[in-house]
């Protein structure tokens, strides 16, 4: 059989990422370089001319004087943490498939439980935020899950308290080969809320596969064509090759969950969905993982602890639109 490209892709190393993102001048760089790709650029007046105030580590415009820290205004911003550390957090929140616990990270980066959570989250918050637009188009197959609570990644009808539903979607080659994933959180497996899933994750011109499940005749809300394939249920529903990507991304993310996470903050799962749909999305290049979300981590907003904590949607008041737009969902 021959091996799967995805599986055995060589990635990252542990030195291979030592080598390039192993000290706090090199992390500040690549930091620089993302923020700046075409030189230093004032974001008060919009002048490139600058000098560096050496002592506080600020760039200072040549026109307006006005003084700017290269992480300020970005998800990086008042940290205290080196950015070394930070893309220590980077390399394995996004190198491995089953993602890493904030214990797990705590102990590999040598700081608290707390403070990996934090970390983590802010890159969480980068990934949701990177990946809530671009719809999905073609082939799509899409399903109902329930994600927390007891008993994670249960089927449809086990609405227990604690548990949240969420619809899967993948687009697929003609082929059906799986292309993109789209994971998202909805107050429930009703026609409003999937018609309202639709509209904002996939192209008019979908060509939707779902079970039947009554809900997902809302995907033509959304000018989607909407096709059924009645599995039926238990283990052969499983194996519809109909669902094959959506069944193998259900499989992991429930792997990923009881193996890594053991228990995820209903508040918290949007968060969660966007690092697996993050990662599953990028599966191809790993090693290229890393610079890209660097690039993305300098165009989101600063995320403070007091806002993280809150379920997403409620904070970020400078983003209330995309906060209506993407993370109210439910
Ligand atoms: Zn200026």
């Amino acid at each position: 059989m021959a091996r799967n490209a995805v599986q055995f892709q060589k990635g990252l190393s542990e030195s291979a990422f030592e080598q390039l993102y192993g000290t706090e001048e090199q992390c500040r760089a690549i930091v620089i370089a993302s923020r700046w790709p075409n030189g230093f650029e004032c974001p008060v007046c919009g002048a490139g001319q600058y000098s560096v105030v050496t002592t506080r580590d600020l760039y200072q415009c040549a026109k307006c004087r006005r003084q700017t820290s290269p992480i300020a205004g970005t998800i990086f911003a008042s940290t205290h943490l080196p950015l070394r550390l930070w893309f220590r957090a980077i390399y394995h929140l996004t190198q491995s498939k089953q993602g890493i616990s904030s214990v797990e990270l705590g102990r590999r980066l040598g700081v608290t439980q707390t403070t990996a959570w934090k970390l983590k989250h802010k890159l969480k918050q980068v990934m949701l935020e990177r990946d809530a637009t671009k719809p999905l188009t073609g082939r799509v197959e899409i399903d109902d899950t329930y994600i927390g609570g007891e008993g994670s990644g249960g089927k449809r009808g086990r609405g227990a308290p604690g548990k949240t539903p969420v619809v899967v979607a993948v687009e697929t080659t003609s082929e059906g080969k799986p292309v993109r994933l789209k994971l998202r959180r909805v107050t429930s497996f009703c026609a409003a809320s999937i018609s309202q899933f639709a509209k904002r994750s996939l192209d008019p011109n979908c060509s939707v596969v779902s079970d039947g499940l009554q809900c997902f005749a809302g995907v033509t809300d959304a000018g989607c064509a909407h096709q059924v394939v009645k599995t039926g249920s238990g283990p052969k529903a499983a194996r519809s090759p109909a669902f094959k990507w959506v069944n193998t991304a259900l499989g992991n993310i429930k792997a990923a969950i009881t193996g890594t996470y053991r228990a995820i903050n209903r508040k918290h799962v949007p968060r969660y969905l966007a690092e697996f749909e993050y990662r599953f999305n990028r599966r191809y290049d790993l090693a290229a993982i890393i610079p890209r979300l660097t690039w993305a981590a300098v165009r989101t907003t600063p995320m403070p602890y007091r806002l993280l904590k809150l379920a997403e949607g409620v904070g970020k008041p400078r983003d209330a639109r995309l906060a209506r737009s993407v993370y109210l969902i439910a």
